[in-house]
């Protein structure tokens, strides 16, 4: 028989890391909420060879004072809850203190941090969740983490990866959904030394649809706006000439989150199933706000499932919002109705001749 043992506090944390952090992709996303969170205006991205050997995040945002950094990389260390109740309420987007600890478990980790009240900047390191240096360095408003070497001590997880190709076309993404998220951050995305894209920040969601998806999608838009008490709905509906085949151009966020969650999905189909063919699916990107407490989120760390307090009243809210978008203009159903008018004042035409061809 193996003796039972105790694991050691490094494999208990690279095991939780595994639950947050699976590929360079959930790297970025977990600092980019980070820098979100941090109230930055401008986030860099970069990466190289997928993210897996090269990831870095800059942001102008707060900052972490320099004697609270090395307790940002202890697990369970945040400054966003503050108890159990919080779950409940907070609209920021990470708050489960996992995500540095785990990161810095499973990579090399390069911060450098400074807050507007301090003179001089932080730098740090840490690997394998080791500290390596801690020291005073002049630097930025604004916090800038490197990690590199993604799974270097966890070979088993290195296997999972896939080539830097397919890591790097996740992160693109990745990016691309939270730059739609958040017009009012300008987000820039450097890929093995190329600009890849570069928000405004100017709040125009329109510009954003346009950097990413491109003219055709750019100019075939009708707007969804709707205010209610309990939500508001705000962005674009793809008119149907842009249909998918696929669901990848439903694209919406939750009180700035991106999320998954059958009900809206349903809502969006359902009030495009009077304009659309079988088996399409529309271009939409649409920012609903919705009170906290008619939602529950916090379902598990990396799921984007989401659960809702009052789902039917959130299905009908939306489903009007979005076809009254889409009955305010020309659709193909209204060509339709014009054909089968047309085709209604001839079939009268004929029988009226025919009639008084008898009469005659
Ligand atoms: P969480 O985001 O759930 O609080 P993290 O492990 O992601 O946990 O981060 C721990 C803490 O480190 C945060 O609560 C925040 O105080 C600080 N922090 C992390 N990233 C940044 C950043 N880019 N700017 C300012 N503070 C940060
Ligand atoms: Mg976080």
């Amino acid at each position: 028989m193996p003796h039972i043992t105790v694991l050691d506090q490094s494999t208990i944390n690279k095991i939780a890391a595994g639950e947050v952090i699976e590929r360079p992709s959930s790297v970025v996303k977990e600092l980019l909420e980070n820098a979100i969170d941090a109230q930055a205006t401008a986030v860099t991205v970069e990466i190289r060879d997928g993210g897996i050997s090269y990831i870095r995040v800059t942001d102008n945002g707060c900052g972490i004072p320099k004697e609270e950094v090395p307790l940002a990389f202890l697990r369970h260390s945040t400054s966003k809850i503050k108890s159990v109740e919080d779950l409940f309420t907070v609209s920021s987007l990470g708050f489960r203190g996992e995500a540095l600890s785990s990161i810095a478990s499973v990579a090399q980790v390069e911060l450098i941090t400074k807050t507007s009240e301090q003179l001089s900047g932080t730098r740090y390191q840490i690997e394998g969740g080791v500290e390596r240096s801690y020291e005073e360095v002049g630097a930025p408003d604004g916090t800038t983490f490197l990690v590199r070497n993604l799974f270097y001590n966890t070979p088993a997880r290195q296997k999972f990866l896939k080539t830097a190709q397919t890591e790097g076309s996740h992160v693109a993404a990745l990016v691309e959904k939270i730059a739609m998220s958040h017009p009012d951050i300008s987000i820039r995305f450097i890929q093995n030394n190329q600009n890849r894209l570069h928000t405004s920040g100017n709040h125009n969601l329109k510009d954003i649809i346009y950097t990413v998806f491109g003219r055709e999608i750019a100019a075939n838009l009708l707007p969804v706006e709707s205010e209610q008490e309990v939500l508001q709905v705000h962005g674009f509906a793809g008119k149907p000439v842009i249909a998918r085949s696929n669901r990848s151009f439903e694209n919406y966020y939750i009180n700035g989150r991106y999320v998954k969650s059958g009900l809206i999905g349903k809502a969006i189909e359902d009030a495009y199933k009077p304009y659309m063919m079988q088996h399409k699916y529309p271009f939409v990107l649409l920012h609903i706000s919705i009170e906290p407490e008619y939602l529950d989120v916090n379902v598990h760390p990396t799921k984007m499932e989401l659960r809702f307090r009052n789902g039917e009243q959130v299905y009908q809210m939306l489903f009007q919002a979005i076809s009254q978008a889409l009955s305010h203009k020309e659709l193909i159903p209204q060509v339709d109705l014009v054909k089968r008018e047309e085709e209604k004042a001839l079939e009268e035409a004929r029988r009226e001749r025919l009639i008084r061809s008898h009469l005659r």
